[in-house]
């Protein structure tokens, strides 16, 4: 999901919080060449981390079934990010979903 060889990158390497940043409208979101996904780009509020997402739309197939050949485009409208930079956090539990800093903030999705 995330390619940790961003251009310039100074990681900062706070200690694991969760921190909710709502919209941040330095993440670009763009539709990717082939119209099949968004490549969402920007860098960590917290730790500065560059993260680059290739998130692709998904088919609404069900238990392996496709049921449509269409791609399917998620709505519209803001969606969550949690941080994923890879790095070590001090603190961050075991039970932490994503492998970052603790914090999440939105997008808006075209
Ligand atoms: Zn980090
Ligand atoms: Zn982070």
């Amino acid at each position: 999901m995330t390619q940790r060889k961003g251009p310039i990158e100074n990681h900062r390497a706070v200690p694991w919080a969760p921190t909710e940043f709502g919209l941040l409208e330095t993440f670009s979101v763009m539709t990717d060449p082939e119209g099949t996904g968004y490549v969402v780009e920007g860098s960590c509020p917290t730790c500065g981390a560059h993260l680059k997402i290739d998130w692709h739309f998904g088919n609404p197939g069900y238990k392996g079934v496709t049921v449509s050949p269409d791609v399917v485009r998620p709505k519209a409208g803001p969606r969550t990010i949690n941080c994923d930079c890879g790095h070590d956090h001090a603190g961050r539990p075991g039970s932490a979903y994503d492998d970052g800093c603790g914090a999440s903030w939105k997008v808006m999705l075209p």
